[in-house]
């Protein structure tokens, strides 16, 4: 990894041009710190691959059902070992055999299966150091071929250029990762993308009904507390705990600044957001408050509907994971100007 030259920054049209490609909503999965594999290691992994996968995300596999993209960029990857195989895009007999080929060349077990011990050995920087110079169109075109897959515009033509550096580095801060422009085994395993696993999709209960059975405000003890302190409506507590345990298992820890609050602190909000006449409390639009605050027995916060989730900044980990699972547990971004307040009730807005 030392034959690298050193990156300039990114610049800001560039970054743009990748938002407005819709480069941040493609989800990924953080790398977790576990020992490379060595050449020793024996696995079978056809059959185990699913299992390790759920177990683990950032164990990863590519298979036939894979995307184009991914099985593309497995083929680029394999000619950057040395091992010819033509980059079609399906996980075809010669992918297989070249799979084979890698394995072997490896110590691993040789079935053909690109499973997450395979993907695992060929991305990680040990074993890609000797022939891992930029130099290497092949491993430049795998990552290029990754990068045109969630929307960068770029060339797969093997040279590791200034657009090809900046694309790594705006993808590696739309994933919360360092910006080092660096392809490391994190990066290459947020850019292979691999899907959620499946049978972990309870949501913990229905987010709409409950969201439909509370109209106003209510008091404590209607709420209960979920995971990592977030006090809700009753019935949000089990949904909010579904959320927090698999914004974990993503490596994503989902705390509240805000969760429910009681009306009385809605009132000392606007006392200190808005003024302190009896107006500015109870009828002043929200908009002229600084911040926005809503008037008392509107917020949703008072419903035990809404949360403001820590350290949720545009781009980062915490909001990308949020902007992209947290819908499934009702949680919409709704506020504009809060790139942390997430609630069930109000009308979503985009990104
Ligand atoms: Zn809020």
């Amino acid at each position: 990894m030392s034959i690298r030259k050193p990156f300039t920054a990114l610049t800001a049209t560039a970054a743009a041009a990748a938002v407005a490609a819709g480069v941040f909503t493609a989800a990924g999965v953080a790398d977790s710190a576990d020992p490379a594999p060595t050449a020793t290691v024996v696995v079978a992994e056809n059959v185990s691959a699913a299992t390790q996968f759920a177990a683990d995300r950032s164990r990863f596999a590519v298979s036939a059902r894979s995307p184009y993209s991914n099985i593309k960029a497995l083929q680029y990857l394999l000619n950057a070992y040395g091992i010819a195989v033509y980059s079609t895009g399906r996980y075809d007999a010669a992918t297989k055999n070249a799979v084979v080929r890698f394995q072997t060349a490896k110590g691993l077990a040789r079935d053909g299966s690109a499973g997450p011990i395979t993907m695992k050995t060929m991305l990680n920087t040990a074993n890609m150091a000797a022939r891992y110079h930029w130099s290497n169109k092949n491993t430049t075109k795998a990552v290029q071929q990754l990068l045109v897959k969630v929307g960068y515009r770029l060339a797969v033509d093997g040279s590791f250029g200034p657009a090809t550096r900046s694309a790594v580095l705006t993808f590696q801060k739309g994933k919360g990762l360092p910006q080092t422009g660096i392809v490391d085994f994190a990066t290459w395993s947020w850019m292979f993308n691999p899907p959620a696993a499946a049978g972990g999709g309870s949501t913990g209960g229905n987010w709409k009904s409950c969201g439909d059975s509370i109209r106003g405000g209510i008091p404590m003890s209607q709420t209960g507390l979920a995971k990592n302190g977030f006090r809700m409506a009753k019935c949000m507590v089990p949904i909010v705990n579904s959320m927090v345990s698999a914004a974990a298992r993503d490596g994503v820890t989902l705390r509240p600044t805000s969760s429910w609050r009681s009306r009385s602190y809605q009132v000392s909000l606007r006392r200190k957001n808005c003024g302190t006449s009896n107006y500015a409390i109870y009828q002043m639009p929200p908009s002229r408050c600084s911040p926005n605050t809503a008037i008392p027995g509107t917020s949703i916060h008072e419903y035990g509907l809404a949360i403001d989730v820590a350290n949720s900044y545009r781009g980062g980990k915490v909001y990308n994971w949020m902007v992209r699972n947290g819908g499934k547990y009702g949680f919409h971004r709704t506020v504009p100007s809060e790139s942390w307040h997430f609630d069930t009730k109000q009308r979503p807005i985009s990104g």
